[in-house]
């Protein structure tokens, strides 16, 4: 496994393994490290698609609020080497900040509509980072594909937006959320709960599954589902409800009333200093009412 920090050297080796096999598919995987099994999930997806596989670690300062916790953000880059190791993949580009950000950036990229309801209205500038970075990360290895997690569905109808936007030649790949056994979906972020904490979170998914029961019992009307909903998350205990919402997939505008189709419900909540979301698509049939 190669290990880069430099973009020249980047390309150098994504370069040579296409001119080594031309047909060779490259894919890329984006993270911030602290791997887990969620992220090693996109990697094996990427693995069973793609020729030649890179993974970046980046914790990405322009996506991070003032407030919020990238100093402390886990970066355990030698174990997160290893599982790279261990699932095969070629290439791992683990630049400095310096490296991304060192020769200044005049440029914004900013998907307006997709960035701007949920997660874009609680944490300002936050999709700007992302777009930013994941442009850059785009541009540097050029992939064929490249694999995101439904786990951060707002992140992933971003970057189709975007890079159907702006004309990237580069497929995006949408993974299925990896959770616990008690349906906590991992994150790095779950190291912060405290032992309570932690057992309250599994309500964001019981939440979300309550959301799917109800739609498939026939509920329509979405600020009924939703006090439900946030009923059920402030009975679990002392927390903080950002939002629980019912939006469109790709668009990521609410719904009043929901119609056939697909909704994607979508809840943020602070448990203690630790801010966790999580989500789940729901085929909505035909309205019997
Ligand atoms: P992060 O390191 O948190 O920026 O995540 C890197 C990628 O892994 C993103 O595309 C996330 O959506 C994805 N990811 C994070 N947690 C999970 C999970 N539990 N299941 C599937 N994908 C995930």
């Amino acid at each position: 496994m190669i290990v880069c920090e430099k973009i020249d050297q980047v390309r150098e080796q994504v370069a040579g393994a296409r001119s080594k096999d031309s047909a060779r598919i490259v894919g890329l995987v984006p993270t911030m490290g602290a791997l887990h099994a969620g992220h090693l999930s996109l990697i094996d997806a990427a693995r069973r698609d793609c020729g030649w596989v890179v993974v970046s670690i980046f914790v990405n300062p322009s996506q991070f609020g003032p407030n919020e916790d990238l100093d402390h953000y886990p970066r355990p880059i030698g174990s997160d080497l290893e599982k790279c190791r261990e699932s095969g993949v070629d290439l791992v580009f683990q630049p400095s900040a310096e490296v991304v950000y060192g020769s200044g950036c005049d440029t914004t990229v900013q998907v307006n509509t997709v960035s701007a309801p949920l997660c874009g209205r609680h944490r300002a500038g936050h999709f700007a980072g992302v777009s930013l970075v994941v442009t850059k990360l785009l541009n540097i290895v050029q992939p064929d594909r490249a694999y995101f997690g439904q786990k951060d569905a707002q992140q992933l109808a971003v970057i189709r937006r975007l890079v159907h936007d702006l004309n990237m030649p580069v497929e995006i790949i949408g993974c299925p959320t990896v959770r616990e056994p008690d349906g906590l979906a991992l994150s790095s972020r779950n190291a912060y709960l405290n032992e309570r904490e932690r057992q309250q979170a599994t309500v964001l998914y019981r939440s979300l599954l309550a959301i799917r029961d109800a739609v498939e019992g026939g509920s329509r009307d979405s600020a009924a589902l939703v006090r439900s909903a946030r009923d059920l998350i402030e009975q679990s205990g002392p927390c903080e409800i950002d939002y629980v919402e019912l939006v469109d997939p790709e668009s990521m505008q609410p719904f009043a009333h929901l119609e056939e189709g697909r909704v994607l419900a979508a809840v943020a909540v602070r448990f203690g200093e630790c801010r966790l979301i999580d989500n789940l698509l729901i085929d909505v049939g035909r309205d019997r009412g």
